[in-house]
């Protein structure tokens, strides 16, 4: 079944517990801080519904069209299929919803192409995953996740043991025969506000002796005792679209989660009790690498929005034809295609999974996810760079077109050659928007973090890289030649 984007915000008006400061949010189709947002993810489901993007968006199986991201791919084809799938849905949201719901939903698509890693006695639970899968692939859910324990209670540092006793982290708390009953916080559920579940699980190394929090399950986002704490909405914030035309549309929410004794039936319950496999789940099946491809691709739109940005403010300011300039729109280019290349060799380099399966090549995924973490604060500064001063002599905001006399000012002195002023005025908001406001800070901060921290992504690069094959070269280099070539030229 493929959900309407009326279905769908019809369906988060659930009662589920969303706190801004202090507030309660009653309704987030109706809320100023959630409502334009909350419409911007019903227009991707609108679009799997579109007659021109259906068969690009979904698949049939078992007699009924499911999302495009729900596919277990085979072969090649399928994984092409998946990545267009992708694409088409983050360019319609400009690369802004970093956990449109193909982000979580491909873990899990992931993870039930190696179900056998969930075989585990009393830990592992291979046939609720499997059920669940079809669960959610049935009803066209959306699933965000929250995998990390919150700052604080931690066992990194050698100090970490002073928070050990009072911490806060999300745990099991106590289990009957119906289930299990967690309490304590988890980081960080972006998409928080608009899902419809919430996945809860490790993608953090716990310590060995953390048995308590190895627990990975899925709750309704509406469960009795889970509340949900909104960061400041930056919708909530934008006075207009015009001055603030993404913060004010999407902004998708980063939700920390409070769990106050939550019952969880053991039919939701996939991982419990086991530290090393509360995390394998991710990195020994399929999860890791499709959920994070999606991410490779998603960041690829985003990146063609600011080229374009970046084209259009050099028009803009009339230094497009200065060679420095040109050169580094050359040089951003050149990004963008490398990302498009990077996307594209995890699809032609697939590898096998097991059982039939494929998967995106995952050296390639991770050298993605790294590249993209070291570039984006370097890219959005460049951009920046470019728009020199402009933003700061433009009018305050748009309600300059309504003062009549100023407005032919504006008009009169702000427009160039090629543009009216209130055109250059809504480029330069924009990029504004998207580079250097709250909105821009959070996505600036959102690129390095939303994987995990980068010292951890660079560790999956070292664990998966062929050091056989790179130290081989480097013998067959040395032997070669020996400590007689000294005296040998060349020509000799
Ligand atoms: C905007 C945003 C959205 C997010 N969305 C989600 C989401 O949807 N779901 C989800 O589960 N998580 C999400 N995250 C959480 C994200 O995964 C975490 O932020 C990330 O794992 C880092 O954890 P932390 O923020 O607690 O920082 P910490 O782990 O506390 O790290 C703080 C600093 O210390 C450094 N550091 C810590 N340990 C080491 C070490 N051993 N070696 C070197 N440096 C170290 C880190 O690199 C970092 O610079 C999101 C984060 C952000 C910022």
């Amino acid at each position: 079944m493929l959900r309407s984007g009326k279905d769908y915000l019809r369906s988060l008006q659930d009662g589920r517990k969303i706190y801004l400061g202090s507030k309660l949010v009653d309704d987030v189709t109706e809320h100023p801080g959630f409502r334009n947002s909350a419409r911007s993810f019903a227009h991707l489901f609108d679009l799997k519904r579109d007659a021109a993007h259906t068969n690009a968006l979904s698949f049939e199986a078992d007699g009924d069209r499911h999302s495009f991201y729900y596919l277990q791919p085979r072969n090649g084809e399928d994984l092409q299929f998946r990545m267009k799938g992708h694409k088409l849905w983050a360019d319609a949201s400009y690369g802004l919803f970093g956990r449109s719901p193909d982000h979580v939903a491909s873990f899990i698509t992931g993870m039930t192409c190696r179900p056998e890693v969930f075989d585990i006695p009393e830990h592992g639970f291979r046939t609720r995953l499997l059920d669940y899968y079809q669960y959610i692939r049935s009803n066209d859910l959306y699933v965000s996740y929250a995998t990390h324990p919150p700052q604080g209670a931690r066992n990194y540092s050698t100090d970490a043991k002073a928070h050990f006793f009072k911490s806060p982290a999300l745990h099991v708390e106590a289990m009957d025969d119906e289930g299990i009953i967690l309490h304590g916080m988890k980081t960080l559920a972006t998409g928080g506000a608009f899902c419809d579940e919430v996945w809860i699980g490790n993608l953090t190394p716990l310590a060995p002796d953390r048995i308590k929090e190895a627990v990975t399950c899925a709750i309704p986002v509406n469960s009795a005792g889970l509340s949900l704490w909104s960061r400041r909405s930056m919708e909530g914030a934008a006075p207009n679209e015009f001055d603030y035309p993404l913060s004010s549309r999407f902004d998708e929410s980063d939700c920390m989660l409070v769990c106050e004794h939550v019952r969880v039936p053991w039919s939701r319950v996939f991982t419990i009790g086991n530290v090393d496999l509360s995390r394998a789940i991710y990195m020994e099946t399929g999860g890791h690498y499709f959920g994070n491809h999606q991410s490779n691709v998603r960041f690829w739109s985003k990146l063609q929005l600011i080229v374009g940005l970046a084209n259009k403010i050099a028009k803009s300011a009339s230094v497009r034809g200065i060679p420095a300039v040109q050169e580094t729109l050359g040089k951003l280019a050149a990004m963008e295609a490398t990302i498009a290349g990077l996307v594209h060799g995890q699809v032609s380099d697939h590898q096998p999974l097991g059982d039939g399966y494929v998967v995106v090549n995952q050296r390639y995924m991770y050298a993605a996810l790294s590249w993209c973490q070291d570039n984006y604060g370097l890219i959005c500064a460049t951009v920046r760079e470019l728009m020199g001063g402009a933003i700061f002599q433009m009018p305050a905001d748009i309600s300059i077109i309504e003062s009549g006399k100023l407005n032919d000012i504006f008009e009169t002195y702000w427009a160039t050659d090629g543009e009216t002023a209130l055109d250059r005025m809504k480029l330069y908001k924009l990029a504004w928007d998207l580079l250097a406001s709250e909105f821009g800070a959070r996505h600036v901060q959102y690129e390095n973090f939303y994987a995990g921290p980068p010292f951890l992504v660079r560790a999956h690069s070292m664990r998966l890289a062929p050091w056989d094959r790179f130290d081989a070269t480097v013998d067959t280099l040395m032997a070669s030649y020996g400590p007689q070539s000294h005296t040998r030229t060349a020509a000799e």
